[in-house]
């Protein structure tokens, strides 16, 4: 089964000696290695009958890649560690193997090594390592007085696509996908570092939640502009055909993996990124998240999970 999923895959040159020995080398040019490691559980974090073994293991490999780029760093290679119960059928697994492949090719970066074992359920755990190229990481602890708060990616799209699936209905297929599988918007992490970013972090469990670990770390308190928040056309369409709001999936919905960053002023926002508020002197016990100067009061919590 290793053989079938390994073969006739292509390694970039950062993969320096891949799957086949005891363990793998991969090139750390920079000489810091920026490492994460996540865990999906079937019926927990993706179901088969909502997303076919591909696009899971897509979404497998996207949410790893996606914290290594919320450092800054530029993803050099992943490790698969799967667990599946002994009749898991053979398309189960090679479909994975291809999601991950076509996810890790998209980021540029190889599956350097794994491992493999039965389980009662299907269980997908992946390290993922990144390389610096001399940068400072950007931590989220950053963010300053004055700072602008910038976003860049698909924001409330998965939580559509989550309304949608939860109807019973299959498309519109953009917004149904982007549950399936996030894409994330890997070169932009290094782009904003270079660029000044001065905390930053992948939004997975909603803007309102993510930025707030952005300000309990940096101190301070951020007021968000719903005007500046841009809600896309595809996006409103299913909002109002389901009567929902797309506000709502904006600022609470998780799982797109989008960025959020701050920056010492507009002009060092980079080209892609749209400017959604400013941070601002934390009170004592006001609360550390405004929308438009008040707490936001929407009728769902944000998407919560057990991370580390
Ligand atoms: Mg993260």
């Amino acid at each position: 089964m290793i053989a079938a999923v390994t073969s006739g895959r292509v390694q970039p040159p950062s993969t320096l000696l891949g799957p086949g020995d005891d363990a793998a080398v991969v090139a750390a040019a920079d000489g810091r290695v920026v490492t994460t490691t996540d865990v999906l559980v079937q019926g927990v974090h993706f179901r088969f009958d909502w997303s076919p073994p591909e696009q899971v293991g897509r979404k497998a490999i996207a949410v790893n890649l996606a914290d290594i780029m919320a450092m800054g760093a530029t993803p050099t290679a992943v490790l698969v560690g799967l667990a599946c119960p002994g009749d898991t059928r053979i398309a189960t697994v090679s479909g994975l193997a291809d999601g991950m492949w076509a996810e890790a090719e998209r980021a540029g970066v190889g599956i350097a090594g794994g491992d493999m074992v039965t389980a009662e359920q299907v269980v997908i755990s992946v390290t993922a390592l990144g390389d610096l190229q001399g940068r400072d990481p950007v931590p989220r602890s950053g963010a300053r007085q004055g700072d602008v708060l910038a976003v860049c990616g698909r924001l409330g799209w998965a939580a559509g696509g989550l309304a949608v699936l939860g109807r019973g209905f299959r498309s519109p297929a953009g917004v149904v996908n982007a549950q399936r599988y996030p894409e994330p918007p890997y070169a932009q992490g290094p782009i904003a570092a270079q660029a000044g970013a001065t905390s930053m972090i992948d939004v997975s469990d909603g803007l309102l939640a993510d930025v707030g670990h952005l300000a309990e770390a940096s101190s301070v308190a951020f007021d968000i502009r719903s005007g500046w928040l841009r809600v896309d056309d595809r996006l409103a369409e299913v909002a109002s055909a389901l009567g929902a709001d797309p506000l709502h999936w904006v600022l609470t919905g998780g799982e797109d993996h989008a960025l959020a960053a701050t920056f010492p002023g507009k002009e060092h926002v980079p080209q892609g990124w749209t400017v959604v508020g400013t941070a601002e002197t934390a009170g004592v016990d006001g609360p550390s998240i405004t929308v438009d100067g008040k707490p936001y009061t929407g009728d769902e919590p944000g998407w919560q999970h057990w991370r580390s």
